[in-house]
């Protein structure tokens, strides 16, 4: 069959089509909050709420009761990704690291501080401040380590593989969430 130019366009119209009906379907909401639940009962968090929004940082704890996930990051993640993910922030919460962190950010502020115009004491800027002291350095690693060691344990228990949802979430970020299994995913 010859493709006439009038042809290729309903090749070219087809195309997008067709690949879209390969590509998985998207998470339904309610799986997802339903998966959050279910893994916020089980890490005995009392309460928390998980709002979704657009977000760079992709998944994060804040203050003591909440956990931030960016949507198109939630839909687009394997089952297994997203529950070491969930797992990784409700541990978070579990052990209050949020608040913990910017304790720690507001002590070192005031021990170094002769900027004032940081007085105003806002996560961030004690962050982008103070994210290089070696002490908050410290306690990232600790626990960052501690986070994922409960994330891989969660899907060891089920007998699914974390170094797999690991670099797949890597892959997805750019960023590195394998602190403390180093030895585990080699
Ligand atoms: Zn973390």
């Amino acid at each position: 069959m010859r493709l006439t130019p009038f042809r290729w366009i309903w090749v070219l119209f087809l195309l997008p089509w067709v690949s879209s009906c390969t590509t998985p379907p998207q998470r339904d909401f309610a799986d997802t909050l339903s998966m959050f639940e279910e893994l916020r009962q089980q890490y005995d968090v009392p309460y928390s709420r998980m709002g979704f929004q657009k977000s760079p940082l992709f998944a994060f704890a804040k203050g003591k009761t909440q956990i931030v996930i960016d949507e198109a990051f939630s839909e687009g993640l394997s089952d297994a990704a997203l529950r070491y993910v969930f797992v990784h922030e409700l541990v978070h919460l579990k052990y209050d690291d949020p608040r913990r962190g910017y304790d720690l950010l507001k002590r070192i502020h005031q021990t170094n501080a002769k900027d004032t115009e940081l007085m105003n004491n806002a996560f961030m800027t004690l962050l982008g401040a103070y994210g290089q002291d070696p002490e908050f350095k410290g306690f990232l690693d600790q626990v960052e380590t501690r986070a994922n060691h409960y994330a891989a344990q969660h899907l060891i228990d089920r007998g699914e593989n974390p170094c797999k949802a690991i670099a797949e979430i890597e892959q997805y970020t750019g960023a590195r969430f394998r602190f403390g299994t180093e030895d585990l995913c080699k």
